[in-house]
């Protein structure tokens, strides 16, 4: 069955635990939130319909063994479950960056899910599906967008109420890039002693920003 992709690429990870690590990213296309800072809404415009051999193919090309799913929203489209399980019995390391409205329930227990917990400033922080919380392994992460001091303040209270057993490194703070700075985060984190960690988008202090591919 085929799957609407936008773009596949090579480059290092960003984000995440992974950071800094050689990675192949699959960008799914299509999204069913419509955060005010997006920073791929070309996910929702660019699309090309893809057979899962032909994906599988491409990836193998790359000689890259950690693999990342994103989009857009990945499993807004229904035969992502079945690409990410196929990658994992090809001994992939797979990562999939989900926006935490949809539930995990049938991605394959092999691959690590990284979910957002979208925070007041992106206008979508209803969306998050409190189910995924309960289905959570102790390999998966959790991702905070934080573009403001309320956000962080919302963040805080869900890590403190409902995130004490996932162990801290595996929880990130990541700031808006260019609209809060870095500094005021860390400092509000290490007032706290915040069960957390600052992450920062590497891709964008490597490359260009908007640079895209990277
Ligand atoms: S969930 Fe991700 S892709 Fe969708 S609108 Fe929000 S930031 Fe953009």
């Amino acid at each position: 069955m085929p799957l609407n992709i936008c773009e596949i690429f090579l480059s290092l990870q960003g984000e995440s635990t992974f950071a800094g690590l050689p990675c192949v990213f699959i960008r799914l296309s299509g999204c069913n939130l419509n955060c005010q800072w997006c920073d791929t809404p070309y996910a929702n415009q660019e699309s090309q319909s893809i057979v899962t051999d032909q994906i599988l193919k491409k990836i193998d090309s790359y000689n890259c063994n950690l693999v990342e799913i994103t989009g857009g929203e990945p499993l807004l489209q229904k035969e992502t479950p079945a690409l990410i399980s196929k990658l994992v019995d090809k001994s992939y390391h797979v990562l999939l960056e989900t926006n935490g409205s949809i539930s995990i329930k049938d991605v394959h227990p092999d691959c690590i899910k990284i979910i957002d917990i979208k925070c007041p400033s992106s206008n979508e922080s209803e969306s998050f599906l409190s189910e995924n919380l309960t289905l959570l392994s102790q390999k998966d992460e959790i991702k905070f967008v934080i573009g403001s001091q309320k956000d962080y303040e919302y963040a805080k209270s869900i890590i403190e109420i409902d995130l004490q057993k996932i162990s801290r490194e595996k929880i990130h703070l990541s700031p808006v890039f260019g609209q809060i700075s870095p500094k005021d985060i860390a400092a509000w984190m290490i007032k706290d002693n915040l069960h957390a960690r600052l992450s920062l988008q590497q891709h964008k202090l490597i490359w260009n920003p908007d640079k895209r591919g990277v």
